[in-house]
């Protein structure tokens, strides 16, 4: 596998901190050398993670790399960032772990969790003893998920949770569910434990997209889970919205990461190969794709910059985070379609990176917000009418 320089048109290096170089450039290195030698194996197998890397990642402090505290790297929203386009230009499902990790599972508990759950949690999932998921969308809820059904009653002291989550990304793999659930005060959040009598997380087989990633349902039961389970701080959607703010801002930089690998290795891919006397990198019609590729990746990178620094600042607001995801997710799909296209039948076989990147990034245009969701998102704050 090649190695990956990445793509850098406006000179963003120049704006980009020491610290925040030096982060991107050990989790490449680490992508480069660690993670893409296995790869293929686990796409060619449906479902299946390197688990095996798990403690270099932890050791690398990607998990929860932006939190501060328990273990956590503390690193900036710029620098956190870049280490999801890293991870990205890898596979979407080695960003997707470690944003479920940080942002799904360690950020609700950082906020909105008791004294006693982030002493508890924090440090065992920052150092990736402890694997964590996120359980919002349900078989009929998904862009709606304030529809859900999943109830947890109060029963005694505790609670009794019953209902099912699907689509969970490393639902069997977690040690822990972030679990939210409708209760006679609204939604609220629950960590439910590996193990607990009626949990079940069997693994949904089949897929086509994020093939290096586990997807799970969760089963609930009459589950019963103790109050000090609760996350005490989390009351409504805005507990689960907080979170997907955090991992959507990640997925806005990760695109970015998987769009470059596309055009980094079609650029190589079209100066040898020759058609009609030539090399196709050499053809009209193929620099015009190329110019559009480098173009789209430039603009994805200035939006997520100014993204970041303004989270980095405390002015970060959700809809500004809709745009970016919006934007950088479809112009990386759109991106690997057109290198798998200038692949020719070179382009479907895994030996190249291009339609594995393109299959993922249906999935990440699909979660955290569907492309069409976000469209309303920032349609509403634009003319301030809900659209239905
Ligand atoms: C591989 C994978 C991993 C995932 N991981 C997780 C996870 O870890 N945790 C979790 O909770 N969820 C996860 N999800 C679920 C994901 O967040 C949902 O799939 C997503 O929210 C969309 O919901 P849906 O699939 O039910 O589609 P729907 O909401 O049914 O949407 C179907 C279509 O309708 C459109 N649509 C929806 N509402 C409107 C509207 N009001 N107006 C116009 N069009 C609309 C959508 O844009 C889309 O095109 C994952 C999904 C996948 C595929």
């Amino acid at each position: 596998m090649a190695d990956f320089h990445g793509s850098d048109f406006m000179l963003l290096d120049e704006e980009l901190a020491d610290e925040e170089l030096i982060a991107r450039d050990t989790v490449r290195a680490f992508v480069s050398n660690e993670f893409m030698p296995l790869i293929q194996e686990h796409i060619r197998k449906d479902g299946s993670f390197p688990m095996e890397l798990v403690p270099r990642i932890a050791e690398l402090g990607l998990f929860g790399a932006n939190l501060h505290g328990y273990g956590c790297a503390g690193l900036s929203n710029v620098a956190y960032g870049l280490l999801m386009q890293e991870l990205e230009r890898g596979d979407s499902g080695l960003r997707s772990f470690a944003s479920v990790q940080g942002s799904l599972c360690m950020y609700p508990i950082h906020a909105f969790g008791s004294d006693a759950q982030k002493d508890h949690w924090l440090p065992k999932m920052a150092a990736g003893e402890a694997i964590g998921c996120f359980g919002l969308t349900e078989p009929d809820f998904g862009s709606y998920a304030q529809g859900m059904r999943t109830r947890a009653e109060r029963s005694g002291g505790g609670w009794v949770l019953n209902g099912t989550k699907r689509w969970i990304t490393n639902g069997s793999l977690a040690h822990v569910a972030i679990v939210w659930a409708q209760t006679e005060d609204g939604v609220r959040g629950f960590l439910v434990e590996r193990g607990t009598p009626g949990f079940e997380a069997p693994d949904i087989k089949g897929k086509f997209s994020l093939r290096g990633s586990v997807t799970s349902e969760l089963y609930f039961k009459d589950v019963e889970i103790p109050e000090e389970n609760r996350l005490p701080k989390a009351e409504g959607m805005k507990g689960p919205l907080s979170c997907l703010t955090q991992a959507r801002y990640g997925i806005a930089w990760g695109a970015l990461g998987a769009a470059m690998a596309c055009f980094e290795e079609v650029v190589e891919y079209t100066r040898t190969r020759e058609v009609q006397g030539g090399p196709l990198a050499g053809k009209q019609l193929t620099q015009q794709k190329l110019a559009d590729m480098l173009t789209e990746i430039t603009k994805g990178q200035l939006l997520a910059l100014r993204l970041g620094r303004l989270k980095d600042a405390g002015k970060l607001h959700h809809t500004m985070v809709s745009m970016a995801k919006r934007n950088n997710v479809d112009i990386a799909l759109q991106i690997a379609r057109n290198a798998r296209d200038l692949l020719g039948a070179n382009g479907i076989v895994d030996d190249y990176q291009a339609m594995r990147h393109m299959v993922n990034l249906e999935t990440v245009r699909t979660y955290e917000g569907t492309h069409d969701v976000h469209t309303l998102i920032l349609g509403e704050h634009i003319t301030g009418m809900r659209a239905l």
